[in-house]
């Protein structure tokens, strides 16, 4: 089956009890024994839970992958991940990331004595540079959030490859329709599904998807202990979004390429960073892993003074000024003071991210109803 009709179908059966088309959402926390031990296959609904369990097997089907496993929220997905890690081992993640993967890796994980090199993984003679037998994971995120960079994923993974060291490729801005890290080299993918796979602004929900079948016993084991696990009705939510996911793709590509070279045209914008400009500096990259380039984008102002920013920032009226991304409606956002003002600014200036970056998700609406919205707060 081809992608789009997996979305639809891939992983669903009609409910086995009632013939219901769309999945029960299985509210309860445990499930009767008829003897003990005999049980149908769950025990308890942090263990397992049929709701979770058909949206498991959607999200590797879509993602190539064999194994998924849901979590309360991306982080918590990231969480799992570097649990993965004993106190000494070192891993290697993108210098130009989401802020929350960086606030947990240093201000969480660093404690409890696990070494964090922040590199520019365009260049990946900079992984190989530290590289060392401490490391055991490479943590990347490509397109990067919010500079738009490309990491060559086949390029990481054959480096993990040689140093048989883990990859995890967060794949939340490409989204599965558009990029498929597993087919890549990567070890796990993971996505915050709060984003384009839910697609609706409306639920928290984190995943992981695997080939390796030592792997995913492993995190499942840290899943179930550690319990953060979405509840049903959240992956209820998620597996509703999937089944548009290439529907809305197809439009945030097509409106996301109007908006870019809108902005790109514009005598007061400045730089304009999206990944499908044919002169990207990773062009040829992002052509050969990706799909279509997707609506997110990030520009900065001529006058990019701080009073310039603010007033452009709050003059949106169908680009609603919010944190996140991904869902049917326009964002725009600040991330030096909003998604990214957890990494420490003298940090997102060496990175290249400046005060006066705007970022933008565009949804789904008309283009040129989102084009004049822009005009007017320019
Ligand atoms: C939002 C986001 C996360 C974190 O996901 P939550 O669902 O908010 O916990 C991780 N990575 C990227 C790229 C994100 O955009």
């Amino acid at each position: 089956m081809r992608l789009s009709t997996r979305l639809i179908h891939g992983g669903i059966e009609p409910d086995p009890t009632t013939g219901a088309i769309m999945t029960p959402i299985y509210q309860t926390s445990t499930y009767v024994q008829s003897a003990p031990g005999k049980h149908k296959g769950y025990e308890y609904a942090r263990s397992q839970n049929p709701t979770r369990a058909v949206l498991e097997n959607a999200l590797a089907g879509i993602e190539n992958g064999k194994f998924g496993l849901c979590f309360s929220s991306g982080v918590a997905a990231t969480d799992a991940v570097i649990k993965l890690l004993q106190p000494g081992d070192e891993v290697i993640a993108a210098n130009d990331m989401y802020g929350g993967t960086y606030r947990l890796f240093t201000k969480i994980f660093e404690k409890f004595g696990i070494r964090f090199h922040f590199v520019d993984m365009q260049d990946l003679n900079n992984i190989r540079a530290v590289i060392n037998e401490h490391t055991k994971l490479i943590w990347t995120e490509t397109p990067t959030n919010p500079l738009m960079n490309i990491i060559d994923i086949a390029g990481v993974a054959s480096i993990a490859k040689q140093y048989a060291v883990l990859l995890c490729v967060d794949n939340t801005f490409a989204s599965p329709y558009l990029q498929n890290p597993l087919d890549l080299g990567a070890d796990i993918v993971l996505h915050s599904a709060t984003k384009y796979l839910g697609g609706h602004s409306d639920v928290i929900h984190g995943c992981l998807v695997m080939n390796d079948t030592g792997l995913r016993e492993k995190l499942y084991f840290i899943q179930k202990s550690c319990g953060a696990v979405p509840g049903p009705q959240d992956c209820f939510l998620v597996l509703r979004g999937l089944k548009t996911l290439h529907v809305r793709m197809d439009r945030h590509c097509l409106n996301g390429e109007k908006i870019a070279h809108f902005l790109r045209n514009h005598p007061k914008v400045g730089k304009v960073y999206w990944c499908g400009f044919e002169d990207h500096p990773a062009y040829a990259i992002a052509k050969k892993q990706m799909r279509g380039f997707g609506g997110m984008m990030s520009f900065t102002l001529k006058d990019d003074s701080p009073e310039n920013t603010t007033r452009v920032l709050s003059s949106t009226k169908l680009f609603a000024l919010a944190e996140s991304l991904g869902g049917v409606e326009s964002l725009i956002n600040h991330p030096a003071s909003m998604t990214h003002a957890s990494i420490p600014r003298e940090e997102r200036i060496k990175n290249g991210l400046e005060d006066s970056l705007i970022r933008l998700s565009v949804g789904i609406e008309d283009a040129d109803d989102l084009i004049a919205d822009l005009e007017q707060a320019l």
